[in-house]
């Protein structure tokens, strides 16, 4: 058994979160944490909302309201997107807290002593009217790589790579208009081609992962530059330097300090249990981490800062980069055992946009869906390991034919007719080869299933559950139990449900990491008590450090179903069951894409 830590991307702060959002790397991160839990392994799952950089200051002023604020509002709106979808989140908190300004600068601080940051002298903008500088985001003009015409200073929002102010074309200030006057400047930059070797040496025994992320990963060790690590604004963590602490115009820059919240959730939540060493078990690279396994779950377009930078300012804290150094106060940190980068989903054959109203956002999807109807899409067709469409015709179509059909179907036709005939779950006499088959069947899904989702591979792993469900709903059709009316054939109707009842128990448990609200009800149908999947819940906590409270997603995951078939118990009482899934009407599709092109 191991620790195993899933880190699972920040999502950021300025709006409420897409279906693209959560399929990607949100529900699959939660199906494989569920299922190494139901294996009996110690997962910590941590995240939380990012909150700092120029967009949300942007926004901030452009609504009349401060950062803060903002954060504030989205940060709770998101936490309510990922408890709807049941996502079992040790710890979901925010980079705005100070624990998590106190670790980053703690990190920021080892590696500059470790001599891995260095002060460079840049070009700065300032006004010329006012001679004071002109943060980032009042900065504006034409992008140099894709010739977007409203590039940002720091970023171009079309083509999303990071600029520096003086390489905009046409540069001009978005207060009057005016051209900014680049004069020099102070800032940090990390050193980045000094881990180019020892991150080199590591991937080179990195195994399992995704051949694309890999070679990526390695392509990009061919031209490491120093990286800038703060920014000239207001909004975000002060850099922990004598002569700078203090000054308010300049921050460390947002991807250094979201990158480190999985260690700042980690070390908050131990604190938060009471045991504030406990998040070194995933983390610690000496002893006390030995069994530790690190996976980190994202998108594609965030593959650089997972296989590159994150592993070089652990590299860097613990004193292993070509300059040697001591490790900080948190000790030697743990790399990354696997970095699982998710394809991007698209809708109806364009991108997600919420600005062309091409979305359709997680709350809505709960208001007339069910969230296990959406974990299945995106777990049976989502963007595992290709750019992937979501189509509404495909979303009711794989509702309707696999969830209701199939599944449900199993469910409710087996457990109706053993209620209606028995009332109990009735007992297993003399079951035939037939019989043994379809248990042997359902036995070793445990294996498959497992090792798929083990590997990443949950569209497979959901694929092979199905494939229980199928057999399992043949074997009804061949054996008929529905004909066995006279009273001698009691005990073999009695038999065959008792095989099906079985095979419904051990195929719930294969579907429980992908179908947890379901999983639950299919439990308490077939006469189980308690907990079957754990579920998280939104807890309000107040900062440890005195700062403002704010709202968490957290939940006692040690309770639930184990990960192995548990022999039903003949006698049983059992109710005639209620359908666990809906089916959708075809007039659903087009009721979504009228919504979608704004007819209602
Ligand atoms: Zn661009």
């Amino acid at each position: 058994m191991s620790h195993v830590l899933a880190a699972v991307a920040w999502p950021y702060a300025n709006g409420p979160r897409h279906i693209g959002h959560v399929s990607g790397f949100g529900v699959p991160s939660d199906v494989f944490s569920r299922y190494m839990r139901m294996a009996g392994h110690d997962v910590l799952m941590v995240s939380g909302t990012d909150e700092h950089g120029t967009p949300i200051q942007v926004q901030a002023d452009a609504e009349g309201v401060t950062p803060r604020e903002l954060a504030d509002r989205y940060n709770r709106v998101i936490v309510e997107d990922l408890h709807g979808l049941g996502l079992t989140y040790d710890l979901f908190t925010r980079t705005t807290t100070r624990n998590h300004y106190a670790v980053v600068q703690e990190l920021f601080e080892g590696l500059h002593t470790n001599g891995y940051i260095v002060a460079r002298t840049t070009l700065g903008a300032i006004s010329p009217s006012t001679g004071r500088t002109l943060p980032d985001r009042y900065i504006e003009g034409t992008c140099p790589i894709c010739g977007y015409d409203k590039a940002r200073g720091d970023q171009c929002d079309n083509c999303t790579n990071q600029l520096d102010p003086e390489q905009l074309i046409n540069p001009r200030s978005r207060i009057n208009g005016e051209t900014p006057q680049f004069v020099e400047t102070e800032h940090f930059f990390l050193d980045l081609p000094a881990f180019a070797e020892a991150i080199g040496s590591w991937l080179e025994h990195r195994e399992n992962w995704r051949p694309n992320v890999l070679k990526f990963s390695r392509n990009l060790l061919d031209d490491l530059q120093p990286r800038a690590i703060t920014r000239d604004l207001e909004w975000g963590v002060p850099i922990p330097l004598d002569g700078w602490r203090d000054r308010a115009d300049k921050r460390i820059y947002v991807w250094f300090d979201a990158v480190i919240g999985y260690l700042s959730a980690s070390i908050e939540w131990a604190r938060r249990t009471g045991d504030p060493e406990a998040w070194r078990q995933w983390w610690s690279a000496d002893a006390q981490g030995k069994d530790a396994l690190g996976y980190y779950f994202m998108g594609k377009d965030n593959i650089v800062f997972h296989s590159v930078i994150w592993p070089a300012l652990l590299l860097g804290y613990s004193g292993e980069g070509d300059k040697g150094g001591q490790a900080g106060s948190l000790g030697k940190l743990n790399l990354p055992t696997e970095v699982v980068s998710s394809e991007y989903l698209t809708m109806e054959g364009k991108k997600f946009s919420s600005s062309n109203r091409v979305v359709i956002y997680v709350r809505d999807f709960l208001e007339r869906y069910d969230a296990d109807a959406l974990r299945y899409f995106i777990a049976a067709a989502g963007p595992e390991s290709n750019d992937t469409d979501f189509t509404w015709a495909e979303f009711v179509r794989r509702n309707n034919d696999e969830l209701v059909a199939g599944w449900g179907n199993l469910v409710n036709r087996s457990i109706s007719m053993a209620a209606k005939n028995f009332g109990v779950i009735p007992p297993l006499v003399s079951p035939t080869p037939e019989d043994e088959a379809l248990l042997a069947v359902a036995r070793a899904g445990f294996a498959t299933v497992g090792e798929l989702i083990g590997k990443h591979r949950q569209k497979a792993a959901i694929g092979e559950a199905m494939k229980v469900v199928a057999e399992a709903n043949k074997y009804l059709s061949e054996q008929a139990p529905w004909k066995l009316k006279a009273e001698e054939d009691k005990p073999r109707q009695g038999t065959i449900l008792h095989v099906a009842l079985q095979v419904v128990a051990d195929a719930n448990t294969l579907l429980t990491p992908f179908l947890p609200h379901s999983a639950q009800k299919v439990h308490e149908l077939l006469g189980g008590v308690g907990v079957h999947a754990p579920m998280p819940e939104i807890v309000e906590v107040d900062d440890l450090d005195g700062g403002p409270g704010y709202p968490v997603l957290t939940g006692d995951y040690t309770v639930g179903a184990r990960w192995e078939s548990v022999p039903l118990v003949a006698g049983t009482p059992l109710n005639a069951p209620k359908p666990v899934f809906r089916k959708l009407e075809p007039s659903v599709v087009d009721e979504e894409l009228a919504r979608l092109a704004g007819d209602s």
